[in-house]
């Protein structure tokens, strides 16, 4: 996940556009809010990054923060999120039902589903630049923006899924495979990753 390093790239590579965005944003302000981290935590988490990684990512990211500041406002919730403060329970990530219905996200926000949260204008613009190098181009939007017109948020992300993965034989109608459409974040990273393999 370090950007500058091979791996950090290839990873965000198999992230969906609410994950890329969040690390987009992380990387570019040096903090996410409460919602966003939290989004964003949990998903790498279940991705299968370790507490102790988890830590130094985050203190990494927020290199506006002293570590005295870190450690005060932010390392107690990391660990509480893994599990190892508190109740210690051990919490799922959200699916993208959770995203799109609770904890609406307002302007200064990162968390949320950019299918569903952002402007149409934003969103085409963000496709682009984000999904470009994997092989999104500007005739492939009306079919996405269509979809997303129609609410069917879920669908959108699986039409992108399909189009950003077609080296690797992935064809319209397979879906993350067999033909399912993304309903968890971390099912999209899975798919994608699994495609590496
Ligand atoms: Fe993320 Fe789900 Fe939205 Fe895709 S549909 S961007 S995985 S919340």
């Amino acid at each position: 996940l370090d950007e500058g390093t091979a791996e950090g790239v290839r990873a965000e590579m198999h992230f969906p556009m609410c994950m890329r965005n969040l690390h987009e944003n992380l990387k570019r302000t040096h903090h996410l809010k409460h919602f966003g981290r939290l989004q964003y935590g949990l998903f790498l988490k279940v991705l299968g990054l370790p507490i102790e990684e988890a830590l130094i990512f985050w203190r990494k990211s927020f290199s506006g923060h002293t570590d005295d500041q870190f450690i005060k406002r932010y390392k107690y919730n990391i660990r509480h999120s893994y599990g190892l403060e508190g109740r210690r329970a051990n919490y799922p990530a959200k699916s993208c039902q959770q995203i799109l219905m609770n904890d609406q996200p307002g302007p200064t926000d990162s968390h949320g589903c950019p299918y569903r949260h952002f402007s149409h204008d934003n969103l085409q613009m963000a496709l682009l630049s984000m999904y470009s190098s994997q092989g999104l181009t500007e005739a492939d939007l009306p079919e996405i923006m269509h979809t997303v017109r129609t609410e069917a948020y879920h669908v959108a992300c699986t039409r992108v899924y399909e189009i950003t993965h077609a080296t690797q034989n992935v064809r319209k109608g397979n879906g993350i495979g067999s033909g399912e459409t993304v309903t968890h974040p971390n099912q999209y990273a899975e798919a994608s990753r699994a495609l590496e393999c």
